[in-house]
């Protein structure tokens, strides 16, 4: 747990939030500000700081990630080929992060445009 992260605290509980998946490796839960009708941050319980900081050994927790990410969709209905959804990630000002814990963003439920904005 980092002192003063919004997101440890969402895993510990400590603060509120919709939490639609856990397990003892990642924690899902709905964005405050969604940006779709379907918009779930996956993280990692542990503190990560962000995509950069993963190491080598983190490799099976960076999947474990995108398994749940593509679990959440599906729970949500959106893993057919006709519905669909969006994973990425943000890093650094360009790609537009914000919070310091690595999370996963899955979107879905409307129309992705691409380029992404
Ligand atoms: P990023 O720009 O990739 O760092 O994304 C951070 C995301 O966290 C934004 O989409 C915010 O809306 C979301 N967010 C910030 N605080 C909270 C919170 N307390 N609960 C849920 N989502 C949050
Ligand atoms: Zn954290």
């Amino acid at each position: 747990m980092s002192q003063d992260c919004i997101f440890c605290k969402i895993v510990q509980g400590e603060i509120p939030a919709t939490i639609v998946y856990q397990d003892e490796l990642a924690t899902a839960f709905r964005d405050i500000n969604p940006q779709a009708p379907m918009h779930v941050l996956v993280v990692p319980n542990r503190h990560i700081d962000d995509i950069t900081a993963l190491s080598e050994a983190d490799e099976p927790l960076a999947g474990h990630l995108l398994r749940v990410a593509a679990q959440v969709a599906a729970q949500e209905g959106l893993a057919t080929p006709d519905r669909g959804f969006r994973v990425l990630v943000n890093y650094g000002d360009e790609g537009g992060l914000v919070v310091h814990h690595l999370h996963v963003h899955v979107l879905g439920g409307r129309k992705m445009g691409w380029p992404p904005g």
